[in-house]
């Protein structure tokens, strides 16, 4: 039986990340994942990349108007669906060599199947039983599905299978007005799609502020994108050409359409590990139970990213790698103390980080809220770009920055900023008065 330091069961960002840093400090380590073209994961196989390289070509289509204003002679005639799709494989293939490489270069090998324990110091992959003395476990989430409308792959999908596709439906409903959902609408509007969302709760994005989840929505009906909050799916009909939707809830109608994207959230995946044979528990949410360092019910196997019950962020997944990672080297229990912003890449985008203001007004702590709006920032118009805001909450006592807001453009690069500024205790007046590149989208907070 082959023997190894440290096995990591899951080749996405928590996988990849810890079998890095197992392997650079010298432990013998092998990666399991279930083929070769999984490495990177669900982020570089068919989630933030994919969508990233997406929006970011429907960007510039519905950027052209502003284009044509600013004298640039450009005729758009759509987009080509196909070649996108291609680009985003070849894309992909070069990220994957990237890790690929990294992986090789710390010592880390690889072995493709499925894991499945059979006990808590073994793992079985396709027949072959591996002995470690150490695990880390990384196998993700998977799309969560409704009972009554059952992903079928051709009028059904999740946002996994929307990357086959290889042209453009006439007409969407998407149901889910999460992240996954609001950004696949900005994709499919800003091409021409007829697109529904339906959104169980009375807001979109229901973890982010209401004066947020508002300007989205304002984004939205001049995209053209129908928003119905508070709706559910009471019956659905799949024809050869189309899907019928009886929409329930606020409004009682039925809608037609092309394709229906499902995208109401995502469970963690552990199906097929065999968990109860190693004796690591799971929560009652069905994520794998973990402490502050990453320790399961087994101490020497660690569980990160989207398995367990926190923020489901590639970059959340990379932090939470890094420190199971060191634990399991060094017998420490470090937790994960870090700021941990949240980013969605709609039109425009939006990011958070540390307190929002319906958290502070939850927790009945007292506030400050200082905002700004993009209409005064002069790189927001270079932009063609002046909608949204910040939003900066602040402790009336001290000045110090507990949390930040931001919708608009680069919101997701902005954000930096204030994880650095509430991660390290500063002072709203110590920010405003460091010297911020002008025009630069970033010197909004000048004016917080
Ligand atoms: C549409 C979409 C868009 C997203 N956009 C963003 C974004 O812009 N930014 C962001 O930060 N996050 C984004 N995310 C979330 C991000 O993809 C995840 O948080 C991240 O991939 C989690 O990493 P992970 O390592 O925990 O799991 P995963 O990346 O899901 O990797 C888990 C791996 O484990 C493997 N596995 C599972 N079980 C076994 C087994 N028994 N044996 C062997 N292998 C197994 C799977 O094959 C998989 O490759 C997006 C997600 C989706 C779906």
């Amino acid at each position: 039986m082959k023997q190894y330091d440290a096995v990591v069961i899951g080749a996405g960002p928590g996988g990849y990340e810890s079998a890095i840093e197992l392997g650079r400090a010298g432990l013998k380590t092998l990666l399991i994942d279930k083929g070769k073209e999984r490495i990177g994961g669900t982020c570089l196989n068919e989630g933030c990349i994919s969508t990233k390289n997406y929006l970011q070509s429907a960007g510039y289509v519905s950027k052209a108007n502003y284009f044509r204003e600013c004298g640039v002679e450009v005729e758009i005639h759509g987009l080509n669906l196909e070649r996108l799709r291609e680009k985003t494989i070849s894309l992909k293939n070069e990220l994957r060599s990237g890790v690929v490489w990294l992986l090789e270069n710390a010592k880390v090998e690889t072995l493709y199947g499925t894991a499945s324990f059979v006990d808590s110091n073994t793992v079985d992959v396709s027949g072959e039983k591996i002995h470690f003395e150490k695990c880390i476990l990384a196998t993700g989430a998977k799309s969560r599905e409704i009972s009554t409308l059952p992903l079928d792959g051709k009028r059904i999908l999740s946002s996994r299978e929307i990357f086959e596709l290889k042209t453009l439906p006439k007409s969407m409903v998407i149901i889910g007005g999460g992240p996954i959902g609001c950004e696949f609408a900005t994709f499919f509007a800003a091409l021409g799609v007829d697109v529904t969302i339906l959104a169980r709760g009375t807001q979109l994005l229901s973890s982010e502020d209401e004066d947020i989840s508002k300007t989205l929505l304002r984004a939205f009906k001049k995209s053209n994108i129908r928003v119905l909050t508070s709706a559910t799916v009471e019956n659905a009909k799949v024809m050869e050409e189309g899907v019928e939707l009886q929409v329930g809830g606020e409004t009682q109608e039925n809608i037609v359409c092309e394709l229906v994207l499902c995208a109401i959230g995502r469970d963690p995946y552990t199906e097929g590990l065999n968990l109860k044979n190693a004796g690591v528990e799971l929560n009652t949410k069905g994520f794998i139970e973990v402490d502050g360092a990453f320790q399961t019910s087994k101490k020497h196997i660690y569980a990160v990213g989207d398995c367990i019950d926190t923020p489901a962020f590639a970059h959340t997944a990379y932090a939470e790698a890094r420190i199971a990672a060191h634990n399991l080297i060094r017998g420490t229990s470090d937790t994960n103390t870090h700021i941990n912003p949240s980013t969605i890449f709609t039109d425009p985008q939006i990011a958070s980080c540390g307190l929002r203001e319906k958290e502070a007004k939850e927790q009945g702590i007292d506030i400050d809220v200082k905002k700004a709006f993009f209409k005064v920032n002069a790189k927001a118009k270079i932009n063609g770009d002046d909608a949204g805001f910040v939003k900066m909450i602040v402790s009336p006592q001290s000045d110090i920055i507990l949390g930040a807001s931001i919708i608009g453009v680069e919101a997701t690069e902005v954000i930096h900023e204030m994880v650095i500024a509430v991660e390290k205790k500063l002072t709203a007046s110590e920010l405003r008065s460091m010297i911020h590149v002008h025009p630069s989208v970033s010197e909004i907070i000048r004016y917080l």
